[in-house]
């Protein structure tokens, strides 16, 4: 691997990039993929950053000279068919994109039992046509903390071949029941193979990694100096599955609703002048019909939520728009 030794530049320059970026200035961000070693060593300062696709392919949103302090990234875990069926036409009518965690085996499976209806290889490939982003949700979504060498290499590497097999270069892995991103065996697995990795539990991903009170950091390294794996860092980007949420509102959308704006304006004090330092990356299982079931957004919840996303006037990320450096 040909490491280019940006990151001193990067470093300097990172507060004029980021604004010239969300300014839709055309500027050059090159993003560093340091071998996982690399990390004990690495003193400089590190942190996620926002890519420049977003800005320049764009999403529809915003133009030259608009500041944006408002953003959130959007994930769909498990490939369920109604993200497809439900998800998609909605994202479409927003311009919105988002990002879709496969599980490779459990693609084109139908049944009548709830998760038992999965998109297959024609949805996904339409997916990606419009422009969501494809990534990797394991072979068979297995606890990855418990599993043997091999079967955790079959996991994180298989998946990363299966989506291959089907033309997808998947970049960023997201761990299976939120499993795994404190544990260095399977952290290190998935460094073989993958630039990022999204993991949980927080409605806020700092770009810097450094806004966790009860897990205070100053940077993204992966490791400290004494080898502990960080909390925060590119193999654990932290999202809120959005599930939690309407489990604990007993599925109550009035309720949902209002937990959703504050989860999605949290940003808002870390956020000004352009310069975004927090994101909340939100993450959804199955959008259907259904109501009152866990794991399930229901559909026209999920078109108020997106409404108020784009009537406020708030960027859509997906995955393939954060970077590293
Ligand atoms: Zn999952």
């Amino acid at each position: 691997m040909v490491q280019i030794r940006c990151c001193d530049i990067l470093m300097k320059s990172r507060r004029r990039v980021i604004q010239a970026l969300i300014a839709n200035a055309i500027a050059i961000i090159i993003i560093t993929v340091m071998p996982l070693e690399a990390h004990s060593q690495y003193t400089s300062q590190s942190s996620l950053i926002q890519n420049k696709k977003v800005f320049i392919n764009g999403t529809g949103i915003g133009g030259v000279g608009t500041t944006f302090n408002k953003v959130v990234l959007l994930s769909f875990d498990d490939n369920l068919k109604g993200d497809f069926v439900y998800a998609k036409p909605i994202l479409d009518k927003y311009g919105f994109k988002a990002t879709f965690f496969i599980i490779c085996n459990k693609t084109g499976i139908s049944g009548t039992a709830r998760f038992l209806n999965r998109t297959n290889w024609q949805d996904i490939a339409a997916m990606q046509k419009d422009g969501m982003d494809i990534q990797s949700h394991t072979m068979n979504h297995r606890h990855l903390n418990h599993l043997s060498a091999n079967a955790l290499d079959f996991e994180v590497d298989g998946s990363k071949q299966c989506l291959a097999n089907h033309g997808y270069h998947a970049t960023t892995f997201a761990y299976p029941y939120n499993e795994g991103s404190n544990n260095a065996t399977v952290v290190n697995a998935v460094a073989k193979y993958y630039s990022m990795a999204r993991s949980g539990t927080e409605p806020l991903m700092f770009l810097h990694c450094n806004g966790y009170k009860k897990q205070p950091q100053k940077d993204c390294r992966t490791y400290l100096p004494y080898g502990k794996l960080t909390y925060a860092n590119r193999y654990a980007v932290r999202s809120l599955s959005f599930d939690v949420d309407e489990i604990k509102n007993s599925f109550n959308n009035a309720a949902i609703f209002v937990d959703f704006i504050k989860v999605v304006n949290s940003q808002n004090k870390y956020n000004s002048g352009g310069i975004i330092n927090a994101i909340p990356p939100i993450t959804f299982h199955d959008v259907d019909l259904a109501t009152n079931q866990p794991y399930i957004t229901n559909v026209d919840l999920f078109d108020q939520l997106m409404k108020y996303l784009h009537d406020n006037g708030f960027k859509i990320l997906t995955m393939a728009n954060l970077g590293y450096n």
